[in-house]
């Protein structure tokens, strides 16, 4: 796995698929909005966790704690400019959380 630099990360969130058991423990822990169990024919439960909306992550970890299988990732402070919460992350979140943690039609769709 690529080490981790004290430099600025592109993605402020990542993760390790081959990791990941769908859980979906860190899209609700996630206040933001970033987080959804996007349909996944390849994986044995049909779904597949998907950073849906890196531009609104934090960087709060709560995924990261949240994970049992350490398999998603959150940049340092130090490596990512994260923004502050907004209210329309708030909002969108408790959208995925009604819509079974599944994706959000795209806005304006
Ligand atoms: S770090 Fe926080 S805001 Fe970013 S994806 Fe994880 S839980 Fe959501
Ligand atoms: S908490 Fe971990 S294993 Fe569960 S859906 Fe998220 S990344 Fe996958």
């Amino acid at each position: 796995m690529e080490e981790t630099k004290k430099t600025e990360k592109k993605e402020p969130v990542w993760v390790m698929s081959e990791r990941c058991k769908s859980c979906a423990k860190c899209v609700f822990a996630c206040p933001a909005g970033v987080l959804v169990m996007a349909t996944d024919a390849r994986t044995i439960y049909g779904k597949m966790i998907a950073i849906d909306r890196a531009d609104l992550c934090v960087g709060c970890n709560k995924c990261e704690n949240a994970c049992p299988d350490f398999a998603i990732f959150v940049a340092e402070k130090d490596e990512f400019p994260f923004p502050k919460i907004t209210k329309e992350a708030k909002e969108r979140q408790a959208k995925i959380l009604a819509n079974d943690c599944q994706p959000l039609p795209k806005e304006g769709a």
